[in-house]
């Protein structure tokens, strides 16, 4: 997929890079990558992503704008109150940037969204039952997956490329970590800011699957806002996992 003039322009700053280059801009192009989850992680990474150049960014909210979503959720204004979160960060992010396809989903996630042929999915949700299901879905399609957590002043990303790797999942490591935050989020309250964080994460560690230089197949990466630092582990398969261990019944 060739670039344009105004393409070469647009993303010069990425074109000076070795590693991205006019080559990787392209693999950005012919991207397809869906967004679940239009909160205060998939404000950023939806902005960063259609800025960056990915080709096709599919976003699927079933909800509202309501006003207490903009402390954190960036893409949208105090007149967009009551309406569908896709409607208006669809039309933000073609304001920013026409050349990217904005397809949008207004329910929420299902097997036939998960199904459209994607490159890449990035889970922004924030509830359980439907991260164990895009997961699920994504480790049966082969799909990459990027998923971040946050609450308080704290975060959590993970990412898995289930192209090369079937053992060792999101469901693995959730099960082990009984201190993740998306068990305890619900009334707890989260600074802004440390979506900011956790969501430009999303997106640059998309960026790097995309580009084909993804090597952390379930590190699990952690930020304490509060004493402004990270911290790393390695995941470990669950040789009980409903998903990717061996005793496995798929349905989907
Ligand atoms: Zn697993």
């Amino acid at each position: 997929m060739s670039l344009s003039d105004d393409e070469f322009m647009r993303y010069s700053r990425h074109l000076l890079m070795d590693d991205i280059g006019e080559e990787g801009q392209q693999r950005l192009k012919s991207a397809r990558v869906l967004i679940v989850g239009l909160g205060g992680l998939g404000c950023p990474v939806a902005t960063y992503l259609v800025a960056a150049g990915v080709g096709s960014v599919d976003l699927c909210d079933a909800d509202h704008v309501d006003k207490t979503n903009l402390q954190r959720q960036v893409l949208f204004r105090e007149k967009d109150c009551g309406e569908l979160k896709v409607i208006c960060a669809k039309r933000q992010l073609e304001a920013l940037n026409s050349g990217v396809e904005i397809n949008v989903y207004a329910i929420n996630v299902n097997s036939t969204i998960l199904r459209g042929n994607y490159s890449l999915v990035i889970d922004c949700t924030d509830n359980i039952k439907a991260r164990q299901f895009i997961n699920q879905h994504c480790h049966t399609l082969g799909i990459p997956l990027v998923s971040a957590a946050a609450i308080g002043w704290e975060g959590q990303l993970v990412a898995f490329d289930y192209r090369q790797h079937k053992q060792l999942c999101f469901s693995c490591i959730v099960d082990q970590d009984t201190n993740d935050p998306v068990k305890n989020c619900s009334n707890s309250g989260v600074l802004g800011p440390i979506l900011g964080v956790m969501g430009s994460m999303q997106a640059a560690t998309a960026i790097r699957i995309l580009l084909g230089f993804f090597q952390q197949h379930g590190d699990i990466h952690r930020y304490d806002g509060k004493r402004g630092q990270w911290l790393a582990t390695k995941g470990v398969a669950d040789s009980n996992c409903p998903v990717c261990g061996p005793n496995t019944f798929r349905s989907i």
